[in-house]
Protein backbone atom coordinates (compact mmCIF):
# COMPACT_ATOMS: atom_id res chain seq x y z
CA UNK A 1 0.00 0.00 0.00
CA UNK A 2 1.63 3.16 -1.04
CA UNK A 3 1.23 6.82 0.02
CA UNK A 4 -0.71 9.00 -2.91
CA UNK A 5 0.06 11.73 -0.90
CA UNK A 6 2.72 12.18 2.17
CA UNK A 7 2.84 15.34 4.36
CA UNK A 8 5.84 15.95 6.70
CA UNK A 9 6.29 18.53 8.95
CA UNK A 10 4.27 20.65 6.78
CA UNK A 11 3.67 24.39 8.15
CA UNK A 12 1.60 27.27 6.73
CA UNK A 13 -0.38 30.30 7.59
CA UNK A 14 -1.37 33.36 6.06
CA UNK A 15 1.71 35.95 6.38
CA UNK A 16 3.29 36.21 9.75
CA UNK A 17 0.56 34.05 11.42
CA UNK A 18 1.32 30.49 11.43
CA UNK A 19 -1.80 28.15 11.45
CA UNK A 20 -0.16 25.10 10.66
CA UNK A 21 2.39 23.37 12.64
CA UNK A 22 4.66 20.02 11.74
CA UNK A 23 1.22 18.20 10.12
CA UNK A 24 2.65 14.93 8.77
CA UNK A 25 -0.02 12.73 7.67
CA UNK A 26 -0.28 10.07 4.67
CA UNK A 27 -3.45 9.71 2.11
CA UNK A 28 -2.82 5.35 0.88
CA UNK A 29 -3.68 5.01 -2.21
CA UNK A 30 -7.11 4.13 -2.94
CA UNK A 31 -8.41 4.82 0.79
CA UNK A 32 -10.61 7.51 2.03
CA UNK A 33 -8.52 9.44 4.60
CA UNK A 34 -10.26 11.92 6.79
CA UNK A 35 -8.78 15.11 8.70
CA UNK A 36 -11.47 16.21 11.74
CA UNK A 37 -11.27 18.94 13.90
CA UNK A 38 -13.50 21.40 14.76
CA UNK A 39 -13.83 25.13 13.88
CA UNK A 40 -10.87 26.94 12.95
CA UNK A 41 -8.27 24.62 13.73
CA UNK A 42 -6.43 24.61 10.30
CA UNK A 43 -8.51 22.05 8.13
CA UNK A 44 -9.41 24.81 4.89
CA UNK A 45 -6.07 26.02 5.70
CA UNK A 46 -3.84 22.59 5.60
CA UNK A 47 -6.66 22.26 1.80
CA UNK A 48 -5.20 25.21 0.58
CA UNK A 49 -1.35 24.25 1.36
CA UNK A 50 -2.18 21.24 -0.46
CA UNK A 51 -4.30 22.79 -3.68
CA UNK A 52 -0.98 25.79 -3.81
CA UNK A 53 -3.10 28.29 -2.91
CA UNK A 54 -1.50 29.13 0.49
CA UNK A 55 2.52 28.88 0.18
CA UNK A 56 4.18 26.30 2.13
CA UNK A 57 6.37 27.66 5.23
CA UNK A 58 7.96 24.61 5.98
CA UNK A 59 7.95 20.68 5.33
CA UNK A 60 7.33 18.68 2.18
CA UNK A 61 4.96 17.26 0.18
CA UNK A 62 5.19 14.31 -1.55
CA UNK A 63 2.37 13.87 -4.30
CA UNK A 64 2.79 10.28 -5.95
CA UNK A 65 6.30 9.94 -4.81
CA UNK A 66 7.04 13.79 -6.07
CA UNK A 67 7.77 16.64 -4.21
CA UNK A 68 5.15 19.45 -5.08
CA UNK A 69 5.97 22.00 -2.44
CA UNK A 70 7.15 24.72 -5.09
CA UNK A 71 4.22 23.41 -7.93
CA UNK A 72 2.19 25.98 -8.83
CA UNK A 73 -2.11 25.12 -8.57
CA UNK A 74 -2.51 24.19 -12.12
CA UNK A 75 0.67 22.16 -11.84
CA UNK A 76 -1.11 19.92 -9.22
CA UNK A 77 -4.11 19.90 -11.05
CA UNK A 78 -2.62 18.62 -13.81
CA UNK A 79 -0.49 16.12 -12.18
CA UNK A 80 -3.96 14.54 -10.88
CA UNK A 81 -5.07 16.61 -7.67
CA UNK A 82 -8.69 17.85 -7.78
CA UNK A 83 -9.81 20.34 -4.91
CA UNK A 84 -13.60 21.07 -3.91
CA UNK A 85 -13.37 24.02 -1.84
CA UNK A 86 -15.68 24.49 0.90
CA UNK A 87 -19.32 26.14 -0.25
CA UNK A 88 -19.62 23.84 -3.19
CA UNK A 89 -18.77 26.59 -6.33
CA UNK A 90 -20.49 26.36 -8.95
CA UNK A 91 -21.18 28.73 -11.83
CA UNK A 92 -24.75 29.51 -10.99
CA UNK A 93 -25.69 30.67 -14.25
CA UNK A 94 -24.18 27.75 -16.47
CA UNK A 95 -26.14 24.72 -16.75
CA UNK A 96 -24.97 21.38 -15.31
CA UNK A 97 -23.55 19.88 -18.52
CA UNK A 98 -21.43 23.56 -18.76
CA UNK A 99 -20.35 23.15 -15.33
CA UNK A 100 -18.57 19.38 -15.86
CA UNK A 101 -17.49 20.39 -18.82
CA UNK A 102 -15.41 22.71 -17.19
CA UNK A 103 -14.46 20.52 -14.50
CA UNK A 104 -12.23 18.86 -17.53
CA UNK A 105 -10.14 21.60 -18.95
CA UNK A 106 -6.81 19.81 -17.35
CA UNK A 107 -4.88 18.43 -20.59
CA UNK A 108 -5.16 15.28 -18.77
CA UNK A 109 -8.89 15.22 -18.91
CA UNK A 110 -9.54 16.63 -22.11
CA UNK A 111 -9.67 13.13 -24.40
CA UNK A 112 -12.15 11.09 -21.68
CA UNK A 113 -14.56 14.23 -21.61
CA UNK A 114 -17.62 12.67 -22.75
CA UNK A 115 -17.33 9.24 -21.61
CA UNK A 116 -16.49 10.64 -18.26
CA UNK A 117 -19.60 13.17 -17.84
CA UNK A 118 -21.97 9.54 -18.95
CA UNK A 119 -19.83 8.32 -16.18
CA UNK A 120 -20.64 11.06 -14.28
CA UNK A 121 -24.72 10.98 -15.00
CA UNK A 122 -24.23 7.31 -14.22
CA UNK A 123 -23.19 8.18 -10.44
CA UNK A 124 -25.44 11.06 -10.02
CA UNK A 125 -28.68 10.49 -11.73
CA UNK A 126 -30.11 13.36 -10.80
CA UNK A 127 -27.41 15.46 -12.40
CA UNK A 128 -28.61 13.55 -15.66
CA UNK A 129 -32.39 14.77 -14.83
CA UNK A 130 -30.84 18.47 -15.02
CA UNK A 131 -28.52 18.53 -17.25
CA UNK A 132 -29.76 21.52 -19.05
CA UNK A 133 -30.78 23.33 -15.75
CA UNK A 134 -28.87 26.50 -14.83
CA UNK A 135 -26.55 25.43 -11.86
CA UNK A 136 -27.64 28.24 -9.60
CA UNK A 137 -31.50 26.55 -9.49
CA UNK A 138 -30.25 23.34 -7.98
CA UNK A 139 -30.62 22.23 -4.60
CA UNK A 140 -27.84 22.48 -2.35
CA UNK A 141 -27.42 18.87 -2.17
CA UNK A 142 -27.76 18.44 -5.72
CA UNK A 143 -24.94 21.66 -6.32
CA UNK A 144 -22.77 19.82 -4.13
CA UNK A 145 -23.04 16.69 -6.16
CA UNK A 146 -22.41 18.76 -8.78
CA UNK A 147 -18.88 20.54 -7.23
CA UNK A 148 -17.89 16.61 -6.69
CA UNK A 149 -18.57 15.58 -10.25
CA UNK A 150 -17.09 18.56 -11.56
CA UNK A 151 -14.09 17.60 -9.47
CA UNK A 152 -13.96 14.23 -10.66
CA UNK A 153 -14.23 15.16 -14.21
CA UNK A 154 -10.67 16.28 -13.81
CA UNK A 155 -10.01 12.70 -13.80
CA UNK A 156 -7.78 12.93 -10.56
CA UNK A 157 -6.12 10.35 -9.05
CA UNK A 158 -7.23 12.26 -5.72
CA UNK A 159 -9.84 13.92 -4.48
CA UNK A 160 -9.88 16.85 -1.85
CA UNK A 161 -12.75 17.54 -0.39
CA UNK A 162 -13.19 20.61 2.00
CA UNK A 163 -16.14 20.01 3.89
CA UNK A 164 -19.08 19.06 1.69
CA UNK A 165 -21.54 18.30 4.46
CA UNK A 166 -21.59 22.05 5.75
CA UNK A 167 -25.04 23.58 5.39
CA UNK A 168 -26.70 20.55 3.51
CA UNK A 169 -30.06 19.41 5.13
CA UNK A 170 -29.47 16.33 6.74
CA UNK A 171 -31.04 13.86 4.15
CA UNK A 172 -28.56 15.47 1.27
CA UNK A 173 -25.82 15.05 4.09
CA UNK A 174 -26.68 11.20 4.35
CA UNK A 175 -26.15 11.05 0.41
CA UNK A 176 -23.12 12.84 -0.16
CA UNK A 177 -21.68 10.14 3.00
CA UNK A 178 -22.83 7.17 0.58
CA UNK A 179 -21.23 8.83 -2.52
CA UNK A 180 -18.01 9.14 -1.20
CA UNK A 181 -17.02 5.36 -0.98
CA UNK A 182 -18.25 5.32 -4.51
CA UNK A 183 -15.74 7.58 -5.82
CA UNK A 184 -13.54 5.57 -3.79
CA UNK A 185 -15.08 2.58 -5.49
CA UNK A 186 -13.66 4.10 -9.12
CA UNK A 187 -9.97 3.93 -7.75
CA UNK A 188 -10.04 7.33 -6.95
CA UNK A 189 -8.10 8.75 -3.26
CA UNK A 190 -10.37 10.80 -0.92
CA UNK A 191 -8.51 13.33 1.72
CA UNK A 192 -11.65 14.45 3.19
CA UNK A 193 -11.39 17.33 5.86
CA UNK A 194 -14.99 17.64 7.95
CA UNK A 195 -16.53 18.83 11.41
CA UNK A 196 -19.14 16.25 11.14
CA UNK A 197 -16.63 13.65 12.61
CA UNK A 198 -19.01 10.63 13.14
CA UNK A 199 -20.10 10.10 9.86
CA UNK A 200 -16.91 11.08 8.41
CA UNK A 201 -14.85 8.25 10.34
CA UNK A 202 -17.51 5.81 9.52
CA UNK A 203 -16.89 5.86 5.81
CA UNK A 204 -12.71 6.94 6.56
CA UNK A 205 -10.11 4.27 6.16
CA UNK A 206 -8.20 6.27 8.16
CA UNK A 207 -8.40 9.74 10.21
CA UNK A 208 -6.51 12.20 11.85
CA UNK A 209 -7.80 14.71 14.30
CA UNK A 210 -6.26 18.36 14.08
CA UNK A 211 -6.37 20.41 17.09
CA UNK A 212 -4.75 24.38 17.07
CA UNK A 213 -2.75 23.19 13.13
CA UNK A 214 -1.53 20.11 15.13
CA UNK A 215 -2.20 16.78 14.36
CA UNK A 216 -3.22 15.44 18.46
CA UNK A 217 -4.67 11.73 17.04
CA UNK A 218 -4.47 9.42 14.58
CA UNK A 219 -5.54 6.10 13.35
CA UNK A 220 -8.48 4.09 11.36
CA UNK A 221 -11.33 5.66 11.40
CA UNK A 222 -13.44 2.89 13.31
CA UNK A 223 -10.65 2.90 16.00
CA UNK A 224 -11.15 6.82 16.28
CA UNK A 225 -14.85 6.88 16.34
CA UNK A 226 -14.72 4.38 19.05
CA UNK A 227 -11.75 6.32 21.23
CA UNK A 228 -12.84 7.96 24.28
CA UNK A 229 -11.00 11.03 23.66
CA UNK A 230 -12.36 11.34 20.46
CA UNK A 231 -16.00 10.75 21.66
CA UNK A 232 -15.63 13.54 24.77
CA UNK A 233 -14.22 16.12 23.04
CA UNK A 234 -16.15 15.74 19.44
CA UNK A 235 -18.83 13.99 19.63
CA UNK A 236 -20.20 15.29 23.12
CA UNK A 237 -20.12 11.69 24.58
CA UNK A 238 -18.82 10.49 27.94
CA UNK A 239 -16.45 7.48 27.83
CA UNK A 240 -17.98 4.37 28.91
P1 LIG B 1 -13.61 25.99 9.63
O1 LIG B 1 -14.28 24.70 9.79
O2 LIG B 1 -14.18 27.06 10.51
O3 LIG B 1 -13.38 26.41 8.22
P2 LIG B 1 -10.90 25.16 9.69
O4 LIG B 1 -10.42 24.06 10.57
O5 LIG B 1 -11.07 24.87 8.25
O6 LIG B 1 -12.21 25.73 10.31
P3 LIG B 1 -9.25 27.33 8.87
O7 LIG B 1 -10.29 27.91 7.98
O8 LIG B 1 -8.10 26.64 8.26
O9 LIG B 1 -9.91 26.34 9.92
O10 LIG B 1 -8.74 28.48 9.82
C1 LIG B 1 -7.69 28.28 10.75
C2 LIG B 1 -7.29 29.61 11.33
O11 LIG B 1 -6.76 30.43 10.30
C3 LIG B 1 -8.41 30.39 11.97
O12 LIG B 1 -7.93 30.94 13.16
C4 LIG B 1 -8.71 31.47 10.97
O13 LIG B 1 -9.15 32.63 11.61
C5 LIG B 1 -7.37 31.70 10.31
N1 LIG B 1 -7.50 32.15 8.89
C6 LIG B 1 -8.22 31.55 7.92
N2 LIG B 1 -8.10 32.22 6.76
C7 LIG B 1 -7.30 33.28 7.00
C8 LIG B 1 -6.78 34.36 6.21
N3 LIG B 1 -7.08 34.48 4.90
N4 LIG B 1 -5.99 35.26 6.81
C9 LIG B 1 -5.66 35.14 8.13
N5 LIG B 1 -6.10 34.15 8.92
C10 LIG B 1 -6.90 33.24 8.38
Amino acid sequence: MSAILRLDDVAGGYGEVRILHAVSLEVVEGSITALVGSNGAGKTTLMRVLAGLVPLAGGRILFAGRDIGAEPPHGRVAGGMALIPEGRLVFPDFSVEENLRIGAVAPRARAGAPARMEEMFALFPRLRERRRQAAGTLSGGEQQMLALARGLMAAPRLLLLDEPSLGLAPAAAAVLFETVPRIRARGVSVLIVEQDISSTLAIADAGYVIENGRIVLSGNGADLLRDPAVREAYLGLRAG
